[in-house]
C-alpha cells in the first residue's frame, strides 16, 4: 500500500488512543516506518530526532539488538508460560532479582503486569489488601493530584487527575485529588519555594479533612510527566515527606516515566531521597521493546501480603511474560554495564540543562525548565504576565507541527512543549535538539503574530 492508501485504511479501521478522530480524518496520520539510534523516519523518508523517546519509553534509542535478540531467543525457547498456580520461569526470577538490586532500598519484591495502567490497578488491589490484613479496613481512601497521569484503565484513570478524562467515565469513589505543584501555572505571586510548601501542605489539609484513619495511600509521579513535565519546587518533596511521616499512610511513587534513569538516578525516588512503599514501573524497563510493567513492593507491605493473607486474588495472563522479562533483563544490563545513568547524571543532563535554559530567552518562552533528561517550554504571548496566546492553547499544536517540520519530535501539552529524549543522546545531539527547537519557536512566533 502507498501512503495515501495506508492513511485511508488507517481511517477506516484503526481507533487511535487519545485522538480526535475528526481532526485525524482531516490531517491523515504520520506513518512511521523506521528508526535508528535516537531518530525515527516516516514513510516520506523524513528523519526526525525523537525528542520523546517514543512515548517516554525508548530510553536507549532504537538500535539495541541485545534487547530484540533476547526477546527472539526467549520466544524460541519458551515463548510463554504463566506464573500462576505455583509455576515460575527463569527470566521472571532473574528480572525480579535484578530489579530488587537496582530499586531503592527496601523495595525487594515485584508484581509484574503488562503495562503501567495495570500496575497502578495492582497498587489499588495491594493497598486494600494490605490494610484489610492489618485489620484497618476503614483505611480506604487514596489521595492523588490534579493533572496527574496514572493510566487509562478505570483504576489508573481514577487515580489520574486529568479533567478531560474524568468527563468521559465514572471514576472510583474512593480517590481524592489535591492541587499539583505547578509553580509556573498556579504559583501566582508566591516564590517557587513558598508555593512548593503550600502545595505540600494541601496534602496535610486533605488528610485532616478526611481523617487520617481513613486514608490508605498517597500516589504521585516524582515529576508529573504527561501533565506537562511539572518539576516540583525543591521545597515540595521534603515537605510531603514530613507530612507522610506523621501519619500511617502508604507512599506510592509512579515511576512509569522517571524509572530507569530519566532523572540521572535509577528512580525519581532516589533523586528525591524518598522511600516509597509501592513503586510503579513500565515503559523504559524494556526500552519499550515489549509491553511489561509492574510494581515494586516494599518488604513492609509484602511481608503482610505474603504471611497473613492466603491467596492474593489478582493477576494477569501476561504477568511476568518470559520474553518481556528477558527484554527487561537485557535493558537493565545495558544500563548497568554501560553506565548510562551515571553518564546522564554527570554529563548529558547538565549539558542539556545549560542549553535548554537558553531557550528561556526566546520572546515566546515564559519558562524553560529541565531536570535530568526531561524539559518543558511554556509558550506565552507576554513573558511578564505569563499570558497565553489564546484560551484554546493553539500555540502548542503549531509549535509541535513546526518542530516536526524541522526534524524534531516535541510533544505539546496545551501550550507547554515537552521533551524526554533518549538517555543516550550525545552532546552534539543535544545541540541539534536545541537548535531545532529554537527554529520551531521562531516559526511559531511568526505564525501566532
Ligand atoms: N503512569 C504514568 C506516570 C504514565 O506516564 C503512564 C503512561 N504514560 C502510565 C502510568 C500508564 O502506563 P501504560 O500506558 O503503560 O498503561
Amino acid at each position: 500500500m502507498n501512503k495515501s492508501e495506508l492513511q485511508q485504511h488507517d481511517r477506516d479501521h484503526l481507533l487511535h488512543p487519545f485522538t480526535d478522530f475528526n481532526d485525524l480524518g482531516k490531517q491523515g496520520t504520520r506513518v512511521i516506518t523506521g528508526a535508528e539510534g535516537a531518530y525515527i523516519t516516516d514513510i516520506d523518508g523524513h528523519k526526525m530526532l525523537d525528542g520523546m523517546s517514543g512515548l517516554w519509553c525508548c530510553s536507549l534509542g532504537y538500535s539495541r539488538r541485545e534487547i530484540s535478540d533476547a526477546i527472539y531467543e526467549q520466544l524460541n525457547k519458551l515463548p510463554f508460560y504463566n506464573s500462576f498456580f505455583q509455576c515460575t520461569t527463569v527470566p521472571s526470577i532473574e528480572l525480579a532479582d535484578a530489579l530488587a538490586e537496582v530499586a531503592p532500598k527496601g523495595l525487594n519484591n515485584v508484581f509484574f503486569t503488562g503495562s503501567g495502567s495495570e500496575a497502578n490497578d495492582t497498587n489499588l488491589r495491594i493497598i486494600r489488601r494490605y490494610w484489610d490484613l492489618k485489620e484497618q479496613p476503614e483505611k480506604r481512601i487514596v489521595i492523588s493530584r490534579k493533572n496527574a497521569y496514572h493510566g487509562s484503565t478505570i483504576g489508573g484513570a481514577s487515580l489520574g487527575g486529568m479533567g478531560g478524562m474524568h468527563k468521559q467515565f465514572q471514576a472510583l469513589d474512593y480517590i481524592e485529588h489535591i492541587e499539583q505543584p505547578y509553580w509556573f501555572g498556579e504559583g501566582g505571586e508566591l516564590s517557587p519555594e513558598e508555593f512548593g510548601i503550600k502545595a505540600a501542605r494541601a496534602l496535610d489539609e486533605k488528610i485532616q479533612e478526611l481523617g487520617p484513619e481513613k486514608v490508605a495511600a498517597f500516589i504521585a509521579e516524582p515529576i508529573q510527566g504527561a501533565g506537562g513535565v511539572i518539576i516540583p519546587p525543591e521545597s515540595y518533596w521534603p515537605e510531603v515527606k514530613k507530612v507522610l511521616d506523621q501519619y500511617d499512610i502508604l507512599l506510592v511513587m509512579d515511576e512509569v516515566i522517571f524509572g530507569f534513569g530519566r532523572t540521572g538516578e535509577w528512580f525519581g525516588a532516589d533523586y528525591y531521597g524518598l522511600q516509597p512503599d509501592l513503586m510503579t514501573f513500565a515503559k523504559a524497563v524494556t526500552n519499550g521493546y515489549f509491553p511489561l510493567g509492574g510494581t515494586m513492593v516494599s518488604d513492609r507491605v509484602a511481608e503482610v501480603i505474603k504471611s497473613r493473607g492466603g491467596e492474593f486474588a489478582h493477576g494477569y495472563t501476561y504477568s511476568a511474560h518470559p520474553a518481556g522479562c528477558m527484554a527487561g533483563l537485557a535493558t537493565v544490563n545495558i544500563l548497568r554495564n554501560e553506565k548510562i545513568i551515571e553518564n546522564v547524571r554527570d554529563n548529558t543532563a547538565p549539558y542539556l540543562a545549560r542549553r535548554w535554559a537558553e531557550l528561556g530567552d526566546h520572546p515566546i518562552v515564559g519558562e524553560a525548565r529541565s531536570l535530568g533528561m526531561v524539559g518543558a517550554l511554556e509558550l506565552v504571548k507576554d513573558k511578564n504576565s505569563r499570558a497565553r496566546f489564546d484560551d484554546d492553547c493553539t500555540a502548542g499544536g503549531v509549535c509541535r507541527d513546526m518542530s516536526i517540520k524541522h526534524g524534531l519530535v516535541m510533544r505539546a501539552t496545551g501550550d507547554t512543549m515537552i521533551i524526554a529524549p533518549p538517555l543516550i543522546l550525545t552532546t552534539e545531539q543535544v545541540d541539534e535538539l536545541v537548535e531545532k527547537a529554537h527554529r520551531a519557536l521562531d516559526d511559531t512566533a511568526k505564525a501566532m503574530a
